[in-house]
């Protein structure tokens, strides 16, 4: 997905423009994998663009950036300022996607990063469904990749740090070399833990099951714990449960959830139809009611929208 170049980005304090958005080759996390980040959406609403729960991706970035023993020279209200400044900047509209970064910077070299300057960086630019309009319409197709998720005491798989993508983008061509849409990834004890950026829910016998984050290494997805609320609010049963692949060969439906991917069916897992292999009706209701919250149309989850006045 080629990106779509902005007027702006937000760096260390400063709008600059897109092309001078540029850091040098010794960049600490250039080398190493020692940054954290985040991916947010904003979306139309009836009452404008607005940021969707932006003060929760923000203290992630914080939770991330504090198991990485980096401090972040701002305050979680300078940078949810920040980022809805920077979206009113470009003129961004709907869907758009927004890139907190925080990465260490030039100065110096060897694995010790606490000498380190420590730099900031939001960037945002109009995007598209990310798993294609025909994923979200129709599902996508999976695979259980061949790369274990990681274990948890090995890097820390609550936190979004970037140099633990490579694990997510070894699976992802994997499974797009392997002609399929998307990886699911095992823990390192086998069990389901989630995507490659996008968490995993299945529906067994009514209800709606995912992975307990804390033991499948999975991230806490904030769609995950949005689409959680909606779902409970709609009246469904949802548990954070231990799952093994036979779960999802036999569940009645499945799908993903994630900012960049948003709501998305899984149409198979292994060759292998899930229910009938078409999206099923709790997936296209939870999907849609995700929609309508993002889009500011249903009142009760209001709350989670900064808008961009
Ligand atoms: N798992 C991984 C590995 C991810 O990168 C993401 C995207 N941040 C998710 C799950 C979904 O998280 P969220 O719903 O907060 O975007």
């Amino acid at each position: 997905m080629p990106l779509t170049p902005t007027d702006k980005i937000w760096m260390d304090g400063d709008f600059v423009d897109w092309a001078d958005a540029t850091v040098h080759v010794l960049t600490h996390t250039m080398h190493y994998g020692t940054g954290v980040f985040e991916g947010i959406r904003a979306y139309r609403t009836p009452n404008g663009v607005a940021v969707f729960r932006l003060r929760d991706h923000i203290k992630r970035l914080f939770a991330s950036a504090k198991v990485f023993m980096i401090d972040i020279p701002y305050t979680v209200d300078e940078l949810v300022d920040a980022t809805i400044a920077l979206v009113r900047v470009n003129g961004l509209d709907d869907g758009c996607y927004i890139r907190p970064l925080v990465y260490l910077g030039y100065g110096e070299m060897g694995l010790n990063p606490i000498p380190c300057p420590v730099k900031v960086s939001i960037a945002a630019w109009p995007w598209g469904t990310y798993l294609g309009d025909e994923g979200v319409a129709n599902g996508v197709s999976t695979k259980i990749s061949s790369w274990r998720r990681h274990d948890p005491n090995a890097v820390p798989t609550a936190a979004k740090g970037t140099g633990m993508y490579v694990n997510s983008s070894l699976a992802k061509m994997e499974a797009l070399r392997g002609g399929y849409d998307e990886a699911i990834l095992l823990s390192a004890d086998g069990n389901v833990s989630e995507c490659t950026g996008e968490n995993i829910f299945i529906v067994l016998n009514g209800h709606l099951v995912t992975p307990h984050t804390s033991d499948s290494g999975a991230l806490a997805g904030i769609t995950q714990r949005s689409v959680e609320t909606i779902a409970r609010d709609l009246g469904y049963e949802v548990v954070y449960e231990q799952m093994i692949r036979t779960d999802l060969y036999a569940a009645e439906e499945a799908f993903l959830t994630g900012t960049a991917a948003e709501v998305v069916p899984i149409r198979s897992v292994d060759d292998r139809d899930v229910g009938t292999g078409k999206p099923g009706p709790i997936t296209k209701q939870l999907q849609q009611a995700y929609f309508s919250t993002v889009r500011g149309e249903i009142d009760r989850y209001k709350d989670w929208l900064d808008y961009v006045r």
